[in-house]
């Protein structure tokens, strides 16, 4: 595995957040954003483990341990370095062959105008917004060849859905996101089918893992509508992909206390708000507060936004949200 994966690997799985994942808390703040807390490799009776969350390193001055995530999963599930690299790939949810499909993907995004000109058009423009999301595209008719040149052997990327059954790749001109354990790939065409993910499950929500931490979330229906959002400033955003949400969405909106604020498409059929009052519901069964954001008909939170709606608009129908 390349140095430069290594890091990107590292950059994708902050420290902080997968130790907070094991439910790891800091039992004191200290300067510089670091924090301490008990060690989670050893029995420990006071904070000895020192987080540094802005280089992604801990040191425990119990244990005298110290390092990475990839290091603390080394310790911290007792395996050796390549087993806790495809841990945390897995944690992460991305098998090395999707994340290599979605590295590439990303290298095509700068390099094809009408992909840029497409996120432009739906008001996805700050760069570090297509960074936190790894935005990628799919031009159609390479990814193969990249994949089988690295010594990926055909059949797998069938197996995977990249490839299809005639040995096409199977995202020709689409944006891609990179999901948990899939690839959502939106289609610049209007004569495409516009939402395709690859064979299996579509996963949880989206990035959970640094958003379960807020006492109010704010969920959607469309990743358009989570990148406006985001780059708007609201970052306690998550993303259901679709007003139906699996399982396993649904426990994660229910495994603590918080409020979700619903804002699913307004279409003239009613479907969207049909969907947002039956997940209220369902939300509310489950102890969990839901409040409906009313957007002007017609409208999702990307249109909203992209078309004139701003911040401070957006700020005031979450504060009109009713139950
Ligand atoms: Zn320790």
């Amino acid at each position: 595995m390349s140095r430069q994966a290594l890091d990107e690997l590292k950059q994708q799985i902050p420290l902080l957040d997968y130790l907070q994942a094991q439910d790891w808390q800091p039992a004191r703040h200290l300067s510089r954003g670091r924090l301490m807390g008990l060690c989670p490799l050893h029995a420990d009776h006071k904070p000895s483990f020192l987080v540094d969350p802005s280089k992604s390193l801990f040191y425990c001055y119990g244990c005298g341990r110290g390092g990475d995530v990839i290091r603390f999963v080394e310790l911290y599930r007792q395996v050796k370095f390549p087993q806790a690299l495809a841990l945390l790939y897995q944690w992460r949810g991305l098998t090395p062959l999707l994340h290599e499909a979605a590295g590439f993907y990303r290298m095509q995004l700068h390099r094809h105008g009408e992909a840029v000109a497409y996120l432009h058009q739906r008001g996805v423009r700050l760069p570090e917004l297509i960074e936190h999301m790894r935005i990628g595209y799919a031009p159609g008719g390479c990814l193969r060849g990249w994949l089988t040149q690295l010594g990926y052997p055909l059949p797998a990327l069938r197996q995977a859905g990249l490839v299809t059954a005639v040995g096409y790749d199977a995202y020709m001109r689409r944006i891609v996101f990179p999901l948990e354990g899939n690839l959502y790939g939106r289609s610049l065409s209007a004569a495409a089918p516009p939402h395709r993910f690859l064979p299996g499950s579509k996963g949880g929500l989206y990035s959970w893992e640094q958003v379960r931490r807020y006492p109010e979330v704010i969920l959607v229906e469309g990743l358009f509508d989570y990148a406006v959002l985001w780059q708007a400033g609201f970052h306690q955003v998550t993303c259901s992909l679709g007003n139906h949400l699996n399982a396993r969405q649904l426990q994660q909106l229910c495994d603590g206390t918080r409020t979700v604020y619903l804002t699913f498409d307004v279409d003239a059929n009613g479907s969207g708000q049909q969907a947002s009052e039956r997940l209220a519901l369902r939300l509310r069964a489950q102890g969990v507060t839901a409040r409906r954001i009313v957007l002007p008909e017609g409208h999702d939170p990307n249109s909203f936004l992209v078309q004139g709606g701003d911040a401070r608009q957006f700020q005031s129908l979450l504060e009109a949200a009713r139950p």
